[in-house]
């Protein structure tokens, strides 16, 4: 790629890393995240989880899936709502993408998306399960539980298709690559999405 997009990507990368934590971090299947009670919607790729709190439609408009993304990624259906689309059918979309972006194909993937209600949730699972600050982090994947956590007020293509490129990136693999690595083409996700969403 032409040296200045590197650098782009690079820095990207390297704030990434400051914001992205716990992808490294190992967490045993059988701990009790604390998610509390949830709504919960399957899709094609995903379970995923919401505070009853949170307005599933909000949440697909902050996320900002357009008709012309949905055909970029190969889906030809309409919405199944008829005034846009699903919670489920948004995150699919943004699935196949950050899949084109990394040029990594997963067709039977499975994962868990937990939207937390706000920052002070997503803090308080990150300490139970880490017993650690969470710090500045909006996001992290764990790779043990398959699950993307999220706050609703960071719920942004930007910043959650850099944690499902962690989830798609920790599958492909079967060797994985190193923390910098898996750091550096997370933010390059992050980096594509958040370019053409301005464009
Ligand atoms: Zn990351």
């Amino acid at each position: 790629m032409p040296k200045l997009l590197f650098n782009k990507v690079f820095c990207f990368a390297v704030i990434a890393l400051v914001i992205c934590l716990g992808v490294s971090l190992a967490a045993a299947d059988d701990v009790d995240d604390g998610f509390g009670p949830a709504r919960s919607v399957e899709s094609r790729y995903f379970t995923i989880y919401y505070s009853p709190q949170l307005d599933p439609l909000v949440l697909v408009q902050q996320l900002g899936i357009n008709a012309a993304e949905r055909i970029l990624a190969g889906e030809q259906k309409p919405p199944a709502l008829g005034n846009g689309y699903s919670l489920a059918e948004a995150l699919d979309t943004l699935f196949l993408r950050v899949c084109d972006i990394l040029d990594m194909q997963l067709y039977s993937y499975r994962g868990n998306i937990k939207i937390c209600v706000d920052q002070a949730q997503l803090a308080g699972i990150y300490r139970k399960i880490f017993d650690k600050d969470l710090g500045d982090a909006k996001s992290f994947y764990i790779y043990s539980f398959n699950t993307v956590y999220v706050a609703a007020s960071s719920f942004r293509q930007g910043i959650v298709g850099h944690e499902i490129g962690h989830a798609i990136i920790n599958h492909y693999f079967v060797v994985q690559p190193s923390i910098k690595v898996q750091e550096v083409l997370a933010g390059y996700v992050e980096y594509q999405l958040r370019r053409q969403a301005a464009n």
